[in-house]
């Protein structure tokens, strides 16, 4: 079959690989209808990353048609329409049966020679290096779903394919950010980055009833698309005084919750191997904490690479700030999440802007990487 590859630093190519089988009792081979491009393979792109192997296949966000069926697999049957949640995870584990799937202690075990200080692995992921149990991903005509009962699940036929994929990753990463955020009834939320995952926290923020939601990002058509598909209000960084702006929207006091999706540094920009000194971006981590109101929480979402400095540590604790993480979602929402989407008080097809065959992937990834011509997200159909 065809899959799209990483090369080499910021080349992939479109190349013959073999064809997924099943491997174990639970696993469902699907037949890829849509795959969409990730946050979390810019640093992948760029190379940055000492697991990786030339020959990789990326792609953490897909949907498809389940073509093989394991022995033990109970929900799906040849023929179902399925989105695959982004983390694998068992559905059995301690994690697992906590909800915390993207900490399952199964999909991947811990490898020799990943950096300690980066503790225990998480979850796997489809479309990552060994580092996340170098799962195959979803750029390519087939994928191995491991875990399929916990993993994949049936796409309402409501819910085109245009929508459900998103249902993925982006959308439960959002909706997760907005959860841990603790997000309330008439709260002020304000969401720095406006890409996929900060405009779909944005929508969480909204469908879970906060009064105003702020989304902080200097991209004009970022901005006006969170403004129009989520309910958002936009605040353009360059032109505007941000902490001002948000004292003064949330009554003087600061937002309630504060959530950082700037996603990794732009990829060419930075010497430092993932995984090494200061590879994330601490700015908009700072300008957060600092806004944010008393006895608020931020959280912090997406692939940070390892180390920050100058984190303003006393304001966390003198102002009593509660700081939370997200890498990847959980997979119990999406099931909520599709439904909404039924609905129609979830859309997220706008988020592609840019649809593509396969064999453009890497054209796809260029334009996502620039975010050249307005790219958010490049979708590929095999
Ligand atoms: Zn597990």
């Amino acid at each position: 079959m065809r899959a799209l590859c990483w090369v080499a630093a910021d080349e992939l190519a479109v190349r013959e690989v073999p064809d997924p089988e099943l491997r174990n009792e639970r696993d469902v081979i699907v037949r890829v209808r849509r795959s969409a491009t990730c946050g979390g393979d810019l640093p992948l792109l760029a190379g940055r990353h000492p697991l990786l192997r030339p020959g990789d296949v990326l792609g953490a966000e897909f949907l498809g048609e389940v073509v093989e069926v394991g022995p033990e697999v109970r929900r799906h049957r040849a023929g179902d329409r399925v989105v695959v949640g982004a983390s694998v995870a068992c559905g059995g584990c301690w994690y697992c049966r906590q909800g915390l799937h993207s900490c399952c202690d199964n999909a991947h075990a811990d490898l020799p020679g990943t950096d300690p200080d980066r503790a225990r692995s998480d979850a796997g992921c489809f479309g990552r290096p060994r580092a996340a149990g170098g799962f195959a991903g979803g750029h390519a005509e087939y994928v191995r779903v491991p875990y399929a009962d916990v993993s994949a699940f049936r796409v309402p036929d409501a819910v085109d394919d245009d929508r459900a994929v998103f249902a993925a990753d982006v959308a439960p990463t959002g909706w997760l950010a907005a959860e841990l955020g603790a997000v309330r009834p008439g709260d002020v939320v304000a969401i720095w980055g406006a890409g996929a995952v900060g405009q779909l926290t944005a929508r969480a923020a909204v469908l879970r009833g906060a009064a105003r939601v702020l989304v902080v990002d200097r991209h004009e058509q970022r901005l006006r698309m969170a403004e129009r598909h989520s309910g958002a209000e936009p605040l353009d960084y360059r032109r505007s005084d941000v902490a001002a702006e948000l004292r003064d929207r949330s009554g003087g006091r600061g937002p309630d919750v504060c959530v950082v999706a700037v996603g990794t540094p732009p990829a060419r920009s930075r010497t430092d191997r993932f995984g090494g000194q200061h590879a994330d971006r601490p700015d908009a981590l700072r300008e957060a904490v600092h806004a944010c109101r008393k006895g608020g929480v931020v959280v912090v979402l997406g692939t940070a690479g390892g180390f920050v400095d100058a984190f303003p540590l006393g304001a966390l604790t003198e102002r009593r700030l509660t700081l939370r993480g997200v890498g990847r979602p959980d997979l119990r929402d999406v099931p909520m999440l599709l439904d909404r989407m039924a609905r129609d008080e979830l859309r997220t097809e706008h988020l592609a802007t840019h649809r593509l065959p396969l064999a453009q992937g890497p054209e796809g990834y260029a334009l996502f990487r620039d975010r050249a011509d307005g790219c958010v997200r490049a979708v590929f159909t095999p």
